[in-house]
Formats: structure tokens, sequence, C-alpha cells
């Protein structure tokens, strides 16, 4: 539920509701707002004496919080999230572009990959160390080898660096050389996971699952953020239908809905949503039309000889051409590439 403290309430005055509540055995999330203060209260509500609360000096009322997920929605927190990294802001004004090659394959191609989506305008890497792979058969990743070309490449370009991780014992290390942990569609119900990267506070990309309700994606951001970790990026990337036509089918209605439902950002991955380069640039007008916050997009030197997702790969010069082809669709929905 929310206690949502009055215009004139004083700090004290929160401070003294939020060890109230403690005390009755809740978890609080205290949002201070421009006008008011609200406090998140986590737990079971069977043991709230409203009335003790409702009676504390500076508390307006309670409202509860009706949707199973509670710290990502809306009902609690009107104001968007924008998640800073350094100087880069996800939920804001600008569309975030992230680019680079599904995996980290070799430094010649990645580096090469890097510089041309950095002048295309990309403000993020993209680049798997830790594949998760359909088939055990396929190429998994150069892992801590890939690591290490993915800071070098953040150090030499200035780009921030968004890479998988796959598995609670690998936390650690991918934080180490990475700006932000992503949660692949296949992982997103991976609690453990998604409890380990709560507790690390580095910011989440957070893909919906190959057959994912958006409520079942809200609950599993719920999972980060109600362990710790509020800076949640949430990402479509397709989902499965009967239609085999494409790899997956975009769920752009899941644009508007989430930012609905949540203050969280959400982007947009048009590339594992096709499977295939040439639909790219269309979905992500697409996406960009429909509000989304940024999309990650795979760019390869030579998709011919991509060791994964080759077919969905943009060449970086038509990555380029699609980031200029963008700013026009941005300006139309009063964004900024
Ligand atoms: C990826 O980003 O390379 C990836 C494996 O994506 P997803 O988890 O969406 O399939
Ligand atoms: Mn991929």
């Amino acid at each position: 539920m929310i206690i949502v403290m009055q215009t004139t309430a004083t700090q004290e005055q929160v401070k003294k509701v939020e060890e109230k509540l403690v005390a009755l055995g809740f978890k609080t999330h205290p949002i201070y707002g421009e006008v008011k203060t609200v406090i998140g209260a986590i737990g079971d509500k069977r043991l709230l004496d409203t009335q003790m609360i409702t009676s504390m000096p500076g508390v307006e009322n309670i409202v509860p919080i009706m949707k199973p997920y509670k710290l990502v929605s809306r009902e609690l927190k009107q104001s968007k999230t924008i998640i800073q990294i350094d100087d880069i802001a996800i939920g804001g004004q600008e569309i975030v572009i992230m680019a680079g090659p599904c995996a980290v394959e070799n430094e010649e191609v990645f580096f090469e990959t890097a510089r041309k989506v950095k002048a295309a305008g990309a403000k993020i890497l993209r680049g798997g160390a830790f594949k998760p792979r359909t088939s055990p058969y396929s190429f998994q990743g150069l892992e801590e080898e890939g690591l290490k070309m993915l800071d070098i490449a953040r150090k030499e370009t200035g780009l921030k660096i968004v890479t998988e991780v796959v598995d609670t014992r690998d936390v650690e290390v991918v934080s180490r050389y990475s700006d932000i942990l992503q949660i692949g569609a296949r992982n997103m119900q991976n609690f453990r996971l998604l409890k380990e990267v709560g507790a690390s506070g580095k910011p989440v990309l957070l893909k919906r699952g190959l057959s994912a309700t958006i409520e079942e994606w809200l609950m599993a951001a719920e999972y980060i953020m109600s362990s710790g970790n509020p800076n949640i990026i949430l990402c479509e990337r397709g989902i499965r239908t009967f239609e085999t036509a494409t790899r997956n089918t975009i769920d752009i209605s899941a644009i508007p809905v989430v930012k609905e439902l949540s203050h969280l950002p959400i982007i947009a991955d048009p590339s594992h949503a096709t499977g295939t380069w040439k639909y790219v640039d269309a979905l992500s007008k697409a996406a960009v039309a429909a509000g989304a916050d940024g999309l990650i997009i795979e760019v390869h030197n030579d998709p011919s000889r991509a060791l994964c997702d080759g077919p969905q790969s943009l060449r970086p010069e038509k990555f380029a051409q699609l980031m200029e082809e963008l700013k026009p669709v941005a300006l139309a929905v009063h964004r900024t590439i």
C-alpha cells in the first residue's frame, strides 16, 4: 500500500511513519516527489492498523496498490523513472540507442563495429560474452576474455557497455566489466538471478520472456526492485505467436501499455523481434513512434561471418542510415536522438 504524506509533512514525520511500518514488519520505499512524499509499504496488510497510521502527524491517507507488482507500478510512483549512467539518461527526452554485435567474437570485428556504431550516434555498445544459445553446440561466447574486450572497447570509444549475465555466479565479474547487466528473454523468470542482479545495484536491462505476459514481466522487474535495485530498463524483444514469417512477433502495444502500468523506461529490440535485418528498419521506427525510450540493435561489420545472429544484424552503413532516418520520427513524438 501507499502512505501518502501531506504536502506540509516534515522529514521527521516521514521518518517516524517509516519506523512504525518497519516495526510492524513492512519494507518501506519512500518516494520524494516534487509536491509530496509517499511511502510504499510492502508486507502483509492484515498486520496494519490503518487507523494508527492515518492518525500519525503528517499522514494524509493510505491507498492500496491493486496490482500484484507494487514497486514498479505507476500506482506507487507517478513520475517516470530516468536511469542515469554518467551523462546518459535512459527514459528522458533523448532516445538512447544501444548497438553492436550479438556476441563478442574477436577483437578485430568487435572494435571495428564499436567505432562505427559510435560514429553513427549509438551511446551504448552491446556484445554478449556469455551466450544463452538454444543449442549446446552453438558458439557459447568468449566469457571473461570477451568481457575484457568489452572493457577495452569502453575505454577506447567512451561507449557504455551492456552485456548479458546468465548465471548468478557471474554477476560479480560481469558487473566489473560492464555498465548495464542484461537479463535475456530465457532468464526472465530465473528468480535467483533476478535477486542477484537486484542486490548488485547495477542498472539492469530486463528482456521480456519468450512467452511472458506483461504482468509476468513486470513481476520479474518487481523481483529486481524488491531486492534493492531501482535501476531497471524493460526491453520488448518480441514474443512467441502462431506467426512464423518472423523469428518473433514484436508487441508494439506493450510499449504504451507498460508506460501506463509502470514508471520504468522501456526500449525495443527489433533485431531479435524479427530475426531478419531487412525488417529492423521498419520496426525501429515503429517502436520509436510508439514511445520507446531506446532501441537495442544488432550491428556486425560482416554479418555473413557472424558466429551468432548474422541474419538479423545490420551492416554499420545501414545502421548509420537508420540513425539518420530515426531523427524525424523521434521529432514527431517530441523526442530527440
Ligand atoms: C541477445 O540480446 O543477444 C539475446 C540473446 O536476446 P534475447 O534474450 O532477447 O533472445
Ligand atoms: Mn542475438
